[in-house]
Protein backbone atom coordinates (compact mmCIF):
# COMPACT_ATOMS: atom_id res chain seq x y z
CA UNK A 1 0.00 0.00 0.00
CA UNK A 2 1.36 3.74 -1.02
CA UNK A 3 0.50 5.96 1.41
CA UNK A 4 0.80 10.08 1.25
CA UNK A 5 1.56 11.66 4.96
CA UNK A 6 1.23 15.35 4.74
CA UNK A 7 2.06 17.74 7.25
CA UNK A 8 0.99 21.12 6.11
CA UNK A 9 1.07 24.18 8.14
CA UNK A 10 0.17 27.81 6.95
CA UNK A 11 3.26 28.45 5.02
CA UNK A 12 4.88 25.09 4.17
CA UNK A 13 3.82 21.49 3.53
CA UNK A 14 6.18 18.53 4.62
CA UNK A 15 5.57 15.29 3.09
CA UNK A 16 6.50 11.83 3.05
CA UNK A 17 5.87 8.51 0.84
CA UNK A 18 5.76 5.57 2.52
CA UNK A 19 5.59 1.94 1.12
CA UNK A 20 3.18 0.19 4.07
CA UNK A 21 4.17 -3.54 2.73
CA UNK A 22 7.49 -2.78 3.96
CA UNK A 23 7.04 0.16 6.64
CA UNK A 24 9.36 1.97 4.57
CA UNK A 25 9.67 5.80 3.41
CA UNK A 26 10.36 5.96 -0.65
CA UNK A 27 10.23 9.55 -0.59
CA UNK A 28 10.03 12.96 1.30
CA UNK A 29 10.10 16.76 1.12
CA UNK A 30 8.72 20.23 1.70
CA UNK A 31 7.09 23.08 0.28
CA UNK A 32 8.03 26.47 1.43
CA UNK A 33 7.21 29.88 1.54
CA UNK A 34 3.16 29.54 0.17
CA UNK A 35 1.95 32.30 -0.22
CA UNK A 36 5.14 34.43 -0.98
CA UNK A 37 6.89 35.59 -4.44
CA UNK A 38 10.09 33.48 -3.61
CA UNK A 39 8.76 29.74 -2.98
CA UNK A 40 10.40 26.19 -3.48
CA UNK A 41 9.88 22.92 -3.36
CA UNK A 42 12.05 20.32 -3.14
CA UNK A 43 11.46 16.11 -3.06
CA UNK A 44 13.98 13.34 -2.04
CA UNK A 45 13.87 9.94 -3.55
CA UNK A 46 16.48 7.43 -4.90
CA UNK A 47 19.01 9.09 -3.49
CA UNK A 48 18.34 12.53 -5.78
CA UNK A 49 16.81 15.98 -4.74
CA UNK A 50 14.29 17.29 -7.53
CA UNK A 51 13.73 20.83 -7.28
CA UNK A 52 11.77 23.83 -8.13
CA UNK A 53 11.85 27.82 -7.56
CA UNK A 54 8.97 29.48 -7.75
CA UNK A 55 6.12 31.41 -6.84
CA UNK A 56 3.90 29.17 -4.86
CA UNK A 57 -0.02 31.46 -4.81
CA UNK A 58 -1.24 28.86 -2.04
CA UNK A 59 -1.70 25.28 -0.80
CA UNK A 60 -3.35 23.68 -4.13
CA UNK A 61 -0.33 25.35 -6.01
CA UNK A 62 1.69 23.62 -3.32
CA UNK A 63 0.47 20.15 -3.91
CA UNK A 64 0.55 20.71 -7.57
CA UNK A 65 3.82 20.67 -7.78
CA UNK A 66 4.41 17.88 -5.17
CA UNK A 67 2.76 15.67 -7.17
CA UNK A 68 4.94 16.94 -10.44
CA UNK A 69 7.92 16.67 -8.26
CA UNK A 70 6.83 12.47 -6.83
CA UNK A 71 6.17 12.01 -11.27
CA UNK A 72 9.49 13.26 -12.30
CA UNK A 73 11.33 11.31 -9.76
CA UNK A 74 9.39 7.86 -11.13
CA UNK A 75 7.95 7.28 -7.12
CA UNK A 76 4.34 8.00 -7.88
CA UNK A 77 2.49 9.10 -10.97
CA UNK A 78 -0.36 10.46 -9.79
CA UNK A 79 -1.85 10.94 -5.79
CA UNK A 80 -5.15 9.08 -7.61
CA UNK A 81 -2.74 5.99 -6.97
CA UNK A 82 -1.97 6.48 -3.76
CA UNK A 83 -4.39 3.91 -0.62
CA UNK A 84 -4.72 6.71 1.02
CA UNK A 85 -3.37 10.46 2.42
CA UNK A 86 -2.76 10.75 6.45
CA UNK A 87 -2.96 14.41 7.41
CA UNK A 88 -1.18 15.79 10.46
CA UNK A 89 -3.35 18.15 12.72
CA UNK A 90 -2.21 20.06 15.80
CA UNK A 91 -5.37 20.23 17.95
CA UNK A 92 -8.48 17.64 17.99
CA UNK A 93 -9.88 19.68 21.34
CA UNK A 94 -12.10 18.19 23.15
CA UNK A 95 -14.26 16.78 19.52
CA UNK A 96 -11.13 13.80 19.11
CA UNK A 97 -10.73 10.52 20.81
CA UNK A 98 -9.28 9.20 17.73
CA UNK A 99 -8.21 9.37 14.18
CA UNK A 100 -10.71 10.02 11.52
CA UNK A 101 -11.43 9.56 8.09
CA UNK A 102 -12.04 13.00 6.61
CA UNK A 103 -16.13 13.98 6.37
CA UNK A 104 -17.29 17.39 5.71
CA UNK A 105 -18.48 16.81 9.98
CA UNK A 106 -14.77 16.16 10.31
CA UNK A 107 -13.67 19.62 8.66
CA UNK A 108 -16.35 21.35 10.58
CA UNK A 109 -14.72 19.71 13.77
CA UNK A 110 -12.01 20.72 13.10
CA UNK A 111 -12.41 24.47 12.11
CA UNK A 112 -14.70 24.25 15.18
CA UNK A 113 -11.30 24.02 17.46
CA UNK A 114 -9.25 26.49 15.53
CA UNK A 115 -9.63 28.96 18.87
CA UNK A 116 -7.68 26.46 20.61
CA UNK A 117 -5.21 26.52 17.79
CA UNK A 118 -5.07 29.36 15.61
CA UNK A 119 -1.55 29.10 14.58
CA UNK A 120 -1.27 25.61 13.95
CA UNK A 121 -5.31 24.47 12.66
CA UNK A 122 -5.77 26.79 9.80
CA UNK A 123 -2.89 25.65 7.40
CA UNK A 124 -4.24 22.07 8.35
CA UNK A 125 -7.10 22.70 6.70
CA UNK A 126 -5.89 24.31 3.78
CA UNK A 127 -3.66 21.31 3.39
CA UNK A 128 -6.71 19.11 3.73
CA UNK A 129 -8.89 20.66 1.48
CA UNK A 130 -6.46 20.98 -1.39
CA UNK A 131 -4.78 17.67 -1.12
CA UNK A 132 -8.77 16.67 -1.15
CA UNK A 133 -9.26 18.43 -4.52
CA UNK A 134 -5.91 17.06 -6.09
CA UNK A 135 -6.53 13.32 -5.39
CA UNK A 136 -9.38 12.12 -6.59
CA UNK A 137 -11.61 9.82 -4.91
CA UNK A 138 -8.54 8.46 -2.22
CA UNK A 139 -9.23 8.22 1.10
CA UNK A 140 -8.31 10.98 3.27
CA UNK A 141 -7.64 10.48 6.92
CA UNK A 142 -7.36 13.25 9.79
CA UNK A 143 -4.40 12.21 12.88
CA UNK A 144 -4.22 14.36 15.75
CA UNK A 145 -1.69 14.96 18.15
CA UNK A 146 -3.58 15.36 21.16
CA UNK A 147 -5.73 12.33 20.66
CA UNK A 148 -3.09 10.05 22.36
CA UNK A 149 -3.61 12.13 25.42
CA UNK A 150 -7.75 11.82 25.58
CA UNK A 151 -7.01 9.16 28.26
CA UNK A 152 -6.17 11.33 30.68
CA UNK A 153 -8.15 11.51 34.09
CA UNK A 154 -9.88 13.89 35.17
CA UNK A 155 -7.99 15.07 37.65
CA UNK A 156 -5.18 15.22 35.63
CA UNK A 157 -5.88 17.19 32.79
CA UNK A 158 -8.11 20.14 34.56
CA UNK A 159 -6.32 23.16 35.71
CA UNK A 160 -7.84 24.61 39.33
CA UNK A 161 -9.42 27.68 37.80
CA UNK A 162 -13.71 27.84 38.28
CA UNK A 163 -14.71 25.19 37.28
CA UNK A 164 -17.89 26.39 34.94
CA UNK A 165 -15.12 28.78 33.37
CA UNK A 166 -13.05 25.87 32.58
CA UNK A 167 -15.49 23.89 31.26
CA UNK A 168 -17.55 27.04 28.96
CA UNK A 169 -14.57 27.87 27.76
CA UNK A 170 -12.62 24.12 27.06
CA UNK A 171 -9.72 25.07 29.56
CA UNK A 172 -7.80 22.10 30.01
CA UNK A 173 -4.74 19.95 29.30
CA UNK A 174 -4.95 18.40 25.74
CA UNK A 175 -1.06 17.39 25.43
CA UNK A 176 0.95 17.18 22.27
CA UNK A 177 3.32 14.90 20.32
CA UNK A 178 1.11 12.23 20.53
CA UNK A 179 1.93 10.46 17.57
CA UNK A 180 5.19 10.15 18.53
CA UNK A 181 4.39 9.68 22.68
CA UNK A 182 2.33 6.77 21.01
CA UNK A 183 4.30 5.37 18.40
CA UNK A 184 7.78 5.29 20.91
CA UNK A 185 5.98 3.40 23.67
CA UNK A 186 4.09 1.06 21.64
CA UNK A 187 8.02 0.25 19.70
CA UNK A 188 9.47 -0.54 23.19
CA UNK A 189 6.79 -2.43 24.18
CA UNK A 190 7.30 -4.64 20.99
CA UNK A 191 11.16 -3.91 21.99
CA UNK A 192 10.80 -5.24 25.36
CA UNK A 193 8.33 -8.33 24.45
CA UNK A 194 6.39 -6.52 27.26
CA UNK A 195 2.52 -6.44 25.63
CA UNK A 196 1.21 -3.16 25.26
CA UNK A 197 -1.71 -3.00 27.42
CA UNK A 198 0.47 -3.89 30.43
CA UNK A 199 3.72 -1.43 29.66
CA UNK A 200 4.11 1.72 32.10
CA UNK A 201 6.53 3.82 30.62
CA UNK A 202 7.98 7.51 30.85
CA UNK A 203 7.98 8.98 27.04
CA UNK A 204 10.76 12.20 27.30
CA UNK A 205 10.21 13.26 23.42
CA UNK A 206 12.91 16.46 23.27
CA UNK A 207 13.38 17.99 19.96
CA UNK A 208 12.68 21.75 19.17
CA UNK A 209 9.31 21.06 21.26
CA UNK A 210 9.93 18.88 24.10
CA UNK A 211 7.28 17.09 26.32
CA UNK A 212 6.94 14.02 28.51
CA UNK A 213 4.43 11.57 29.13
CA UNK A 214 3.20 9.04 31.64
CA UNK A 215 2.21 6.41 30.01
CA UNK A 216 0.54 3.41 32.68
CA UNK A 217 -1.07 0.37 30.58
CA UNK A 218 -0.62 1.50 26.86
CA UNK A 219 -2.32 4.38 27.58
CA UNK A 220 -1.27 8.27 28.14
CA UNK A 221 -2.48 9.37 31.71
CA UNK A 222 -0.38 12.59 32.32
CA UNK A 223 1.34 15.07 29.86
CA UNK A 224 3.50 17.60 30.41
CA UNK A 225 1.75 19.82 27.76
CA UNK A 226 -0.95 21.72 28.64
CA UNK A 227 -4.32 23.97 26.79
CA UNK A 228 -1.00 24.27 24.11
CA UNK A 229 2.41 22.98 23.62
CA UNK A 230 3.96 26.18 26.30
CA UNK A 231 3.99 24.13 29.19
CA UNK A 232 6.10 21.48 30.94
CA UNK A 233 9.71 20.80 29.92
CA UNK A 234 12.36 24.41 29.35
CA UNK A 235 12.16 23.99 25.09
CA UNK A 236 14.35 25.27 22.66
CA UNK A 237 12.79 28.63 22.95
CA UNK A 238 9.40 28.30 25.28
CA UNK A 239 9.93 28.87 28.85
CA UNK A 240 7.85 25.33 30.00
CA UNK A 241 6.06 26.00 33.30
CA UNK A 242 6.43 29.71 34.90
CA UNK A 243 4.59 31.26 37.22
CA UNK A 244 2.02 32.91 35.60
CA UNK A 245 2.26 36.26 38.15
CA UNK A 246 5.67 36.75 36.00
CA UNK A 247 3.76 38.29 33.57
CA UNK A 248 1.43 40.41 34.95
CA UNK A 249 4.83 41.64 37.16
CA UNK A 250 6.51 42.04 33.65
CA UNK A 251 3.85 43.80 32.33
CA UNK A 252 3.90 46.33 35.63
CA UNK A 253 7.51 47.03 35.03
CA UNK A 254 6.97 47.73 31.21
CA UNK A 255 9.22 45.29 30.34
CA UNK A 256 6.37 43.59 27.99
CA UNK A 257 2.83 44.48 26.76
CA UNK A 258 -0.37 41.90 26.51
CA UNK A 259 0.79 41.90 23.16
CA UNK A 260 3.97 40.31 23.33
CA UNK A 261 3.35 37.96 26.02
CA UNK A 262 3.00 35.23 23.43
CA UNK A 263 6.22 35.82 21.63
CA UNK A 264 7.81 36.40 25.23
CA UNK A 265 7.17 33.00 26.33
CA UNK A 266 6.96 31.31 22.90
CA UNK A 267 10.10 32.80 20.78
CA UNK A 268 12.24 34.24 23.11
CA UNK A 269 12.65 31.96 26.31
CA UNK A 270 13.51 28.54 26.67
CA UNK A 271 17.64 27.49 26.19
CA UNK A 272 17.66 31.08 24.05
CA UNK A 273 16.41 33.33 26.18
CA UNK A 274 18.73 31.55 28.86
CA UNK A 275 21.90 31.51 26.67
CA UNK A 276 21.16 32.88 23.39
CA UNK A 277 20.98 29.76 20.86
CA UNK A 278 18.34 27.18 21.11
CA UNK A 279 20.37 24.09 19.12
CA UNK A 280 21.60 21.74 21.99
CA UNK A 281 24.15 20.90 19.83
CA UNK A 282 26.03 24.24 19.90
CA UNK A 283 24.82 24.24 23.56
CA UNK A 284 26.91 21.35 24.22
CA UNK A 285 30.20 22.60 22.94
CA UNK A 286 29.97 25.40 24.51
CA UNK A 287 29.33 23.59 27.75
CA UNK A 288 32.78 21.79 27.07
CA UNK A 289 34.53 24.89 26.75
CA UNK A 290 33.04 26.15 30.27
CA UNK A 291 30.63 28.89 29.20
CA UNK A 292 28.36 30.02 32.26
CA UNK A 293 25.48 30.75 30.59
CA UNK A 294 25.27 27.80 28.25
CA UNK A 295 26.50 25.39 31.43
CA UNK A 296 22.97 26.80 33.15
CA UNK A 297 20.86 26.59 30.31
CA UNK A 298 21.78 22.82 29.46
CA UNK A 299 21.93 21.76 33.85
CA UNK A 300 18.24 23.85 33.50
CA UNK A 301 17.45 21.53 30.80
CA UNK A 302 18.24 18.22 32.88
CA UNK A 303 16.47 19.51 36.30
CA UNK A 304 13.09 20.39 34.71
CA UNK A 305 13.52 17.08 32.67
CA UNK A 306 14.58 14.90 36.42
CA UNK A 307 11.76 16.83 38.12
CA UNK A 308 9.02 15.63 35.73
CA UNK A 309 10.73 11.79 35.29
CA UNK A 310 10.00 12.00 39.71
CA UNK A 311 6.34 13.37 39.21
CA UNK A 312 5.95 10.60 36.26
CA UNK A 313 7.24 7.90 38.28
CA UNK A 314 4.78 8.82 40.91
CA UNK A 315 1.93 8.62 38.50
CA UNK A 316 2.61 5.98 37.16
CA UNK A 317 3.79 3.19 39.59
CA UNK A 318 5.72 0.41 38.84
CA UNK A 319 7.87 1.55 36.18
CA UNK A 320 8.94 -0.71 33.06
CA UNK A 321 11.26 1.94 31.00
CA UNK A 322 12.03 5.57 30.51
CA UNK A 323 12.08 6.44 26.85
CA UNK A 324 13.85 9.13 24.84
CA UNK A 325 13.22 10.12 21.48
CA UNK A 326 13.17 13.76 19.67
CA UNK A 327 16.29 15.26 18.14
CA UNK A 328 17.69 15.81 21.73
CA UNK A 329 16.40 12.94 23.55
CA UNK A 330 18.00 10.92 19.94
CA UNK A 331 21.08 12.17 19.60
CA UNK A 332 22.07 14.23 23.09
CA UNK A 333 24.48 11.64 25.35
CA UNK A 334 25.85 14.32 27.55
CA UNK A 335 22.18 15.29 28.22
CA UNK A 336 21.10 11.22 28.66
CA UNK A 337 24.22 11.04 30.70
CA UNK A 338 23.54 13.41 33.23
CA UNK A 339 19.48 12.94 33.91
CA UNK A 340 20.08 9.48 34.12
CA UNK A 341 23.16 9.45 36.42
CA UNK A 342 20.82 11.15 38.58
CA UNK A 343 18.37 8.77 38.88
CA UNK A 344 20.32 6.00 40.08
CA UNK A 345 18.07 5.61 43.10
CA UNK A 346 15.05 4.95 41.24
CA UNK A 347 17.08 1.97 39.67
CA UNK A 348 17.91 3.87 36.36
CA UNK A 349 21.63 2.91 35.31
CA UNK A 350 22.97 3.20 31.83
CA UNK A 351 26.58 2.18 30.51
CA UNK A 352 28.52 4.80 29.06
CA UNK A 353 30.01 2.98 26.57
CA UNK A 354 26.44 2.29 24.98
CA UNK A 355 25.53 5.39 25.93
CA UNK A 356 27.87 7.03 23.99
CA UNK A 357 27.95 4.38 21.06
CA UNK A 358 26.69 6.56 17.63
CA UNK A 359 27.23 3.56 15.66
CA UNK A 360 23.73 1.79 16.53
CA UNK A 361 21.11 4.64 15.32
CA UNK A 362 18.14 2.54 16.15
CA UNK A 363 15.97 0.76 18.55
CA UNK A 364 18.00 0.72 21.69
CA UNK A 365 18.58 -0.12 25.54
CA UNK A 366 21.33 1.84 27.26
CA UNK A 367 21.44 -0.57 30.11
CA UNK A 368 23.97 -0.96 32.93
CA UNK A 369 24.24 -4.30 34.70
CA UNK A 370 21.79 -3.99 37.80
CA UNK A 371 19.17 -1.21 36.15
CA UNK A 372 15.46 -2.29 37.70
CA UNK A 373 14.34 0.28 35.14
CA UNK A 374 15.04 0.32 31.44
CA UNK A 375 16.34 3.25 29.16
CA UNK A 376 15.67 2.98 25.99
CA UNK A 377 15.88 5.41 22.83
CA UNK A 378 13.48 4.93 20.45
CA UNK A 379 13.63 6.63 17.34
CA UNK A 380 10.40 8.48 16.90
CA UNK A 381 8.59 8.04 13.42
CA UNK A 382 5.41 10.27 13.62
CA UNK A 383 5.30 9.91 9.76
CA UNK A 384 4.68 5.97 10.07
CA UNK A 385 2.64 5.69 12.85
CA UNK A 386 -0.21 8.59 10.82
CA UNK A 387 0.15 6.46 7.75
CA UNK A 388 -0.24 3.24 9.75
CA UNK A 389 -3.62 4.83 11.17
CA UNK A 390 -4.86 5.22 7.54
CA UNK A 391 -4.12 1.96 6.95
CA UNK A 392 -6.03 1.03 10.34
CA UNK A 393 -9.03 3.37 9.01
CA UNK A 394 -9.50 2.53 6.16
CA UNK A 395 -8.54 -1.36 5.13
P1 LIG B 1 11.66 19.41 16.02
O1 LIG B 1 11.00 19.49 17.36
O2 LIG B 1 11.75 20.70 15.31
O3 LIG B 1 11.20 18.23 15.17
P2 LIG B 1 14.07 17.83 16.38
O4 LIG B 1 13.39 16.65 16.98
O5 LIG B 1 14.71 17.66 15.05
O6 LIG B 1 13.17 19.13 16.37
O7 LIG B 1 15.21 18.29 17.43
C1 LIG B 1 15.93 19.45 17.26
C2 LIG B 1 16.92 19.56 18.42
O8 LIG B 1 17.76 18.40 18.43
C3 LIG B 1 17.84 20.77 18.34
O9 LIG B 1 17.97 21.38 19.60
C4 LIG B 1 19.17 20.12 17.96
O10 LIG B 1 20.26 20.85 18.42
C5 LIG B 1 19.08 18.80 18.68
N1 LIG B 1 20.06 17.85 18.14
C6 LIG B 1 20.13 17.32 16.92
N2 LIG B 1 21.25 16.54 16.80
C7 LIG B 1 21.89 16.61 18.01
C8 LIG B 1 23.10 16.05 18.54
N3 LIG B 1 23.86 15.26 17.80
N4 LIG B 1 23.42 16.34 19.82
C9 LIG B 1 22.64 17.15 20.57
N5 LIG B 1 21.50 17.70 20.12
C10 LIG B 1 21.13 17.44 18.86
Amino acid sequence: MKILVLNAGSSSIKFQLLLMDKNESIASGLIEQIGQPSGHAELKANGQKYERNQEIKDHHVGLAIMSELLKESGVLNSLTELDGIGHRVVHGGESFKSSAVVTAEVIKKIEDNIPLAPLHNPGALAGIKAAMSESGDIPHVVVFDTVFHQTMPEEAYRYAIPYDVAVKHHVRRYGFHGTSHQYVSQQAAKFLGIQNDKFNAITLHLGNGASVSAIKNGKSVDTSMGLSPLEGLIMGTRSGDIDPAVITYLIAQGEITADQIDNFLNKKSGLLGICGTNDMRDIGERVEKGDKQATLAFDMFCYRLKKYIGAYYAVVGKLDAIIFTGGIGENDQAMREKVCGELAHFGIKIDSAKNRDRSNRGDRCLDADGATIKTLVIPTNEELMIASEVVRLTK
